[in-house]
């Protein structure tokens, strides 16, 4: 069993984990606790259990973006009106994690932490450019999501840093959003594919905007910017749609493994992408 070590203040939470630098931060527990699960009894490093630290918590609006505490849980990001507001693909995403029990426990910061291409906030938060705010005894910096997760299980977080928050810019809405979850059952799994898309059309029927982003097809969350790019103020033809497809074939990079082989995952991530830019013709 490890020794819990119970900060109620961010401040003494970072002094504790300077004098332990081999604790983990422990949140819901949901992905961490399950980690620690098969470790020789007497080796478990100690846990910094975030559960009293007010200041990673709650969701607030500010000038430019909308602040989300890193130790808040899905089940509060689903129901709140600032995040159904002003980043609602982050709420749709969330209602597809685990069932209510995880929701109620697992957090926005672990997800992000845990950095897992099946990360279901992660392709939203692309989307959205949203920054991780990390807190040191040296102060705090901002990431931006995309250098902050640099691989499974790999991120920019440095020892004797904690993250705070997450900070999603407030931007024009968009008309179109969509998130769709691929799993191997309806409820409860981890996905296969996942696929994120925000668009606004212009008046002519063009795209004015369009951002995608997918999960588990690649190291980390997958962005095409040469294909936004083309498919920005362009006519949405047969011809485009085919071009979108052979351009997503090639650019994400899935791996066989016991959920899915790379051949369906790449062709999931063509046709989700493929219906998303058809319907905005509809
Ligand atoms: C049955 C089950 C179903 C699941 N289904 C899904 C799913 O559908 N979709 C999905 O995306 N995930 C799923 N997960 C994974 C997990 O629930 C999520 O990744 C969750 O968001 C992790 O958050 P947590 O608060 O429980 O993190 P924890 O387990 O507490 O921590 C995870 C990691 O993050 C670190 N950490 C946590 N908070 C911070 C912080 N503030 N600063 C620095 N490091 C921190 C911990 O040290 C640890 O390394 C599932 C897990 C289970 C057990």
């Amino acid at each position: 069993m490890s020794a819990v070590l119970t900060p109620t203040t961010l401040d003494q939470a970072l002094m504790l984990l300077a004098e332990h630098p081999d604790a983990l931060p422990l949140a819901g527990g949901t992905d961490l606790l399950v980690r620690l699960r098969g470790m020789v009894p007497g080796s478990t490093p100690p846990l910094l259990s975030l559960a009293r630290l007010e200041e990673l918590r709650g969701i607030t609006l500010e000038d430019a973006f909308l602040s989300i505490g890193a130790a808040t849980s899905f089940s509060r990001i689903i129901d709140d009106p600032l995040i159904n507001r002003h980043a609602p693909l982050l709420a749709r995403a969330a209602r597809t994690i685990g069932g209510p029990a995880i929701r109620n426990m697992a957090t926005i910061g672990g997800n992000v932490r845990t950095g897992s291409p099946a990360g279901d906030s992660l392709p939203p938060l692309y989307l959205y450019g949203a920054g991780i705010e990390m807190a040191s005894p040296a102060g705090r910096r901002v990431v931006p999501i995309g250098d902050f997760l640099l691989g499974p299980g790999r991120t920019a977080l440095q020892e004797g840093e904690v993250i705070t928050r997450i900070l999603v810019p407030r931007a024009a809405p968009f008309s179109h959003a969509c998130f769709e979850k691929i799993g191997r059952r309806r409820a409860l799994a981890i996905s296969v594919v996942s696929f994120a898309a925000l668009a606004r059309l212009s008046e002519d029927g063009t795209i004015a905007a369009i951002r995608m982003a997918w999960g588990s097809v690649g190291p980390t969350v997958v962005r095409l910017p040469a294909l936004e790019a083309e498919l920005t103020g362009a006519p949405v033809d047969r011809a485009a749609i085919e071009h979108l497809r052979n351009m997503v074939r090639r650019g994400v990079s899935p791996i066989d493994d016991l959920r899915a082989s790379a051949e369906y995952r790449r062709l999931v991530a063509v046709n989700l992408a493929a219906r998303f830019v058809e319907e905005l013709r509809g």
